[in-house]
């Protein structure tokens, strides 16, 4: 099967194609070279032609054409994803949504749009049509969609109320293009969305996208401290197992985090500082003072409806998620990052455990997470990286402590989620991208099924480096 690229593109050359070289230099790459170890195998990679499409016939033509001509198709929301997610490995079209930013239908309680809005832009309609605003976003929601937040994120900011995308209720309705001779539209719903959510693009691209909505507040947002980095976390935790207190956001850094990396939050902290990061409803305000004042030892240091610092912060939730790893790495290029799963009921023993053994090498920074109704922590610990081997130890001494790791320094599905294959991503696969042809190189029980994962998996068919 040998791609003919330059036929695919004069074939599709009256659609909005990219003409300028840097372009599709800036349109191959997303946020890979937050892992060091991705930055050395990745940095090379670019799409032979880039590609935006402005509806889901063009879409469909883009797909119809790549198909017949054996071509690669990489789709892009962003480009914000880092785990080299939108990366075309094999080079070929790399297909841009951001022409498909339509909002389609709101009402109480959910919205229906096209997949490339910017989340930022997607919650100000809900607001501005009805009061409403989405559940969870990543906290990229100024710069990612809400395509690239379903096909490649995972939860993020409101998670510690609502829990993941992938959890029944977060997702509604998906629609999805194959990528066949003639490609099919296809309608998820229920158990079916798991086939196509979080699967990076490999085996459909969704053209319209039904989530639910939440009533919007003017949230109260909140820098804390406290000495002990414990009690931090137990604050955060106690405070989202509130049952009448509402919150969106409750993050801990350990120290010193803040003081070393967050630069407008630093004259305001001490290095022995660690600081949580709050979203909290207005009308909880009162329960959660409450709540404050029955925990001596956690002090508020900012609230963003009331504060006397000369610069704003700007907003907290941009200090959470996976900005705190991007403040870090603006200040300490040698700053690269874990996802662990610190599962409930052992998270907290599990997080001093870690911390115990590897601080200040790996600093624990953590976001409350609710699964399946309980309370426990997704840790996004900041990594003073030293070396390939070195990340790998750290990686195998959180497994072995009973941590999972989504190891953020992988290209592929399988090695960045549960390290195992998706039965239902790869069944659909070979039903909706018969030719392997949709972002090849990220689902390894395609390519290579008798995998050990007892190494870092390498794509055969990778571009080569120049
Ligand atoms: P892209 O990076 O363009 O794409 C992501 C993946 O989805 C790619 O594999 C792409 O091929 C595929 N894709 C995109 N659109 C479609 C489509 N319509 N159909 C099929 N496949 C598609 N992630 C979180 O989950 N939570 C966070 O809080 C979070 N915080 C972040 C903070 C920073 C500073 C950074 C750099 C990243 C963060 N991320 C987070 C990762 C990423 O920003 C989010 O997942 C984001 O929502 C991705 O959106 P995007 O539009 O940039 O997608």
């Amino acid at each position: 099967m040998q791609p003919n690229v330059a036929a695919a593109k004069e074939a599709l050359s009256h659609l909005d194609i990219e003409q300028s070289q840097a372009a599709i230099r800036a349109k191959s790459r997303d946020f890979f070279w937050y892992s060091p170890v991705l930055k050395a195998r990745l940095d090379h990679v670019e799409a032979d032609f880039v590609v935006s499409p402005r509806s889901e016939a063009e879409v469909i033509e883009v797909l119809r054409t790549c198909y017949a001509h054996d071509v690669p198709v990489t789709t892009r929301g962003a480009g914000t994803g880092n785990y080299g997610q939108a990366m075309p490995l094999a080079g070929g079209c790399v297909m841009h949504l951001h022409h498909m930013n339509a909002v389609q239908e709101i009402a109480p309680g959910r919205v229906v749009t096209q997949p490339g809005i910017l989340l930022k832009d997607l919650d100000a309609a809900t607001k501005a049509h009805s009061g409403q605003e989405l559940r969870m976003f990543s906290s990229t929601w100024a710069t990612a969609t809400i395509g690239g937040f379903i096909a490649g994120g995972s939860g993020g900011v409101g998670s510690c109320t609502w829990g993941s995308l992938r959890d029944l209720g977060n997702i509604i309705r998906l629609r999805v293009v194959t990528m066949e001779e003639e490609p099919r539209v296809l309608e998820f719903r229920g158990e079916e969305l798991a086939r196509v959510s979080h699967a990076y693009g490999t085996n459909g691209i969704i053209t319209e996208i039904e989530v639910p909505l939440a009533p919007a507040y003017d949230w109260v947002e909140m820098f804390l401290t406290a000495r002990d980095f414990m009690q931090a976390a137990r604050f955060a935790e106690g405070l989202a197992n509130l049952d009448g207190v509402l919150i969106k956001l409750a993050t801990v850094f350990e120290a010193p985090i803040a003081k070393d990396y967050f630069q407008r939050v630093a004259p305001h902290v001490e290095a022995e500082d660690n600081v949580i990061g709050l979203m909290v409803a207005p009308q909880s305000m009162d329960g959660f003072l409450t709540f404050l004042s029955r925990n001596p030892g956690v002090e508020m240091i900012y609230r963003n409806d009331d504060h006397d610092w000369a610069r704003g912060p700007g907003a907290v939730f941009e200090y959470g998620w996976n900005h705190t790893t991007l403040r870090a790495l603006k200040v300490d290029p040698s700053i690269t990052y874990l996802q662990v799963r610190y599962g409930f009921p052992e998270h907290l023993p599990l997080i001093e455990k870690m911390r115990d053994a590897l601080s200040p090498e790996v600093l624990q920074h953590l976001e409350v997470l609710r699964e399946n109704g309980k309370v426990m922590f997704a840790g996004l610990s900041l990594v003073k990286f030293t070396t390939e081997e070195r990340l790998d130890e750290i990686v195998k001494m959180h497994e072995d402590a009973g941590a999972m790791i989504f190891n953020p320094h992988r290209y592929t599905l399988e090695e960045g989620g549960r390290q195992s294959v998706d039965d239902r991503q790869l069944s659909f696969k070979r039903e909706a991208d018969p030719k392997g042809l949709l972002n090849p190189g990220k689902m390894i029980a395609w390519d290579d099924p008798s995998f050990g994962f007892d190494e870092m998996y390498a794509y055969p068919k990778m571009q080569a480096a120049e």
